[in-house]
């Protein structure tokens, strides 16, 4: 075999990646965060990673009391970091208000707002209802808007806080790698995806003079709830690779790293920007042989 021009095969046996628990890098002690969704998958993920570098943090979620009672023991645990869960439906706007004001009640600020809250309601796109439109519409765009609207506000009221951050906020919207690319089947998937990336741009170029800071990571195949069908049987395993030339599925760590560092004053330069996540899902794999 040429080594030159043959991978290597893959040795499905690696164990995923995984961040050390409580990392000493404590770089974001004295923030304040918000995470929604945030009682499983990514959120969850973002939630503690956000709380082991130092930041209180409120946990977002529509369902599951005690998953995110859990989540906000587990930031607790690393340090003396508060934590809170707050039930809120990010596409309601009174809901999200209240929750703005509560969480600013209570943790005392909010410095960093990540947009993770998300769904799928799949169909063929002419079977698909106005209802399964309007769904994923008002809660993966119009829930971002709703919160990054509630953050910039809040962010232009109290500004800078010097020694806290170098910016006066920071919003993360967690977007998907089919905001660039179609999704057959998931038409208002792909349109509210799609909808972040130009509603964050958008966004972050009108606050920017304000020092707030607005960007998007966008994943690829993350082992989560929300695609399992895509990674929990073997065959399913293979298809889900022929889109990935790295050649393993995300895992939920390897978001967190990239949102732990996008929150943090390290990325202070960067506004506007989308960060693609998904071991090169976006490199168009078609073409990995030559096209
Ligand atoms: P998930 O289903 O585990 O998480 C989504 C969370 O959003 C759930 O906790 C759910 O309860 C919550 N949620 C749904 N509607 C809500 C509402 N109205 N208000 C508040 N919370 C609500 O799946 P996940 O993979 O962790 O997804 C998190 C984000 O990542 C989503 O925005 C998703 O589109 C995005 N994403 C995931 C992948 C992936 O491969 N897992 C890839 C690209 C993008």
């Amino acid at each position: 075999m040429d080594e030159k021009t043959t991978p290597p095969a893959v040795d499905e046996t690696l164990p995923p990646v995984v961040m050390p628990s409580c990392p000493i890098d404590r770089k974001l002690r004295g923030q304040k965060a918000l995470v929604t969704g945030a009682s499983s998958g990514i959120g969850r993920g973002i939630a503690i990673g956000l709380g082991h570098a130092g930041a209180d943090v409120a946990v977002n979620y529509l369902s599951g009391d005690e998953e995110a009672q859990a989540i906000v023991a587990e930031v607790k645990r690393c340090g003396d970091n508060k934590a809170f869960a707050y039930r809120a439906d990010v596409s309601k706007e009174d809901e999200v208000r209240a929750m703005f004001a509560a969480v600013e009640a209570e943790l005392g600020g909010i410095d960093i707002v990540v947009n993770n809250a998300g769904l799928q309601k799949d169909a063929a796109f002419d079977e698909m209802t106005l209802a399964q439109w309007n769904t994923v519409i008002g809660v993966n765009l119009t829930g971002q808007f709703l919160c990054s609207r509630e953050a910039v506000r809040l962010f232009k009221r109290v500004g800078v806080k010097p020694g806290v951050s170098c910016s006066a906020g920071k919003i993360l919207c967690i977007s998907s790698v089919h905001d660039i690319i179609p999704w057959a089947g998931h038409v208002n998937y792909a349109a509210s995806k799609g909808g972040v990336a130009m509603m964050m741009k958008s966004i972050a170029q009108e606050v920017a003079p304000w020092r707030i800071r607005v960007n998007a990571i966008s994943p690829g195949a993350i082992r989560t709830p929300i695609n399992m069908e895509a990674w929990s049987t073997p065959q399913a395993y293979a298809e889900l690779m022929k889109l990935v030339p790295y050649k393993r599925i995300g895992e939920v760590d390897d978001i967190v790293r990239a949102a732990v560092w996008l929150a943090s004053d390290e990325s202070d330069y960067i506004t506007g920007a989308t960060l693609y996540v998904d071991g090169g899902m976006t490199l168009y794999p078609g073409f990995e042989t030559g096209g």
